[in-house]
């Protein structure tokens, strides 16, 4: 069978690498992102680079989006210039974007009304991970159309979980998020005693680098404090982000995130200091002002 004919909307750090990914295993692709030269760069390879969410979804099969937040999603999807407008009865939508459970329960209301089937598919994994087919799908949405999808998200991911109904996905994303953020943020603040006591610098990482603590996030955040090397595979301010959409997420459930609203501020003071385009590892760095 024929690959479908793809829409990447949005082609930042994940998009991008989302769009490179389908282009070498042979996807027939149009990409479109609001600053036009990042999607020129695709027109070289013989991808249609589309002026309007509307024109690329009108020319695809399947439409995936990769946006920061819910304002960007919310402007990608809806309007007289949105994908819905564009796509046809039985195009599949997909939203990989980390969104608000509410947002991505609302344009799957929008979508139904198209007659498109809609699944929230969120991610983890980061740059690299987007580049090669790496990424972990945690997907909402119905059986149906959870099988429709798996055919190019596997192109996508190594992992590719339907998780329930619309908003799981979007749901469960933001709780793996809140748990990195908390993490990151206490460590930041644990980097600050260790700088303010006297201990060793390198010797103090050697053993937290070294011990139970030690995550794939915590590991990244090593990493980047040894090269002292920010650039963003996830930038910082996105995961101020995700921690605001999981506690409003909470509060709506009557559920408490009591950990989460103290990281949520180290988040933001670090945006405020200007550090929300670097890498979340970053937030080090706002403990010493
Ligand atoms: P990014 O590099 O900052 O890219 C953001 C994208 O959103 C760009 O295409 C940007 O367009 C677009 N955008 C932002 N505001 C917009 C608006 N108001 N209207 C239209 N487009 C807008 O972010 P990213 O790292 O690719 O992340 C994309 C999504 O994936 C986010 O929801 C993030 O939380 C999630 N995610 C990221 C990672 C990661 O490691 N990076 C991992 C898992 C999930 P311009 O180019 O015009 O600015």
């Amino acid at each position: 069978m024929e690959n479908p004919r793809v829409a990447v909307l949005g082609l930042g750090i994940m998009g991008a690498g989302m769009a490179g990914r389908l282009l070498s295993q042979g996807f027939s692709l149009s990409v479109y992102n609001r600053s036009r030269e990042k999607a020129a760069k695709f027109a070289p390879g013989g991808t249609f680079v589309a002026s309007s969410p509307r024109e690329a979804a009108a020319r695809s099969e399947f439409v995936i989006s990769m946006v920061a937040d819910d304002d960007a999603s919310r402007g990608l999807w809806l309007g007289d210039q949105g994908a819905l407008a564009g796509a046809q009865a039985g195009t599949l939508l997909v939203e990989s974007s980390t969104l608000s459970v509410g947002w991505v329960k609302e344009l799957a209301r929008a979508a139904a009304e198209k007659n498109c089937e809609f699944l929230d598919a969120p991610v983890t994994g980061t740059k690299p991970h987007a580049a090669n087919g790496e990424l972990f799908f945690m997907v909402g949405g119905s059986a149906p159309g959870f099988q429709r999808a798996r055919e190019v998200l596997s192109v996508l991911g190594r992992e590719v979980l339907h998780v329930g109904p619309n908003g799981s996905g979007a749901l469960i994303k933001l709780i793996n998020n809140v748990l990195c953020g908390i993490q990151a943020a206490s460590f930041a603040e644990a980097m600050a005693l260790v700088a303010a006591s006297g201990l060793d610098r390198d010797k103090s990482l050697a053993v937290l680098g070294n011990s139970a603590l030690a995550s794939p996030l915590i590991k990244r955040m090593l990493a980047a404090m040894e090269t002292e090397d920010y650039t963003p595979n996830f930038p910082l301010k996105l995961m101020s982000k995700d921690i605001g959409y999981a506690m409003k997420e909470a509060e709506r459930n009557g559920s408490r995130l009591q950990t989460a609203s103290p990281a949520l501020s180290v988040f933001r003071h670090a945006v405020d200091l200007g550090l929300g385009d670097q890498d979340f590892s970053a937030v080090v760095k706002s403990m010493k002002s």
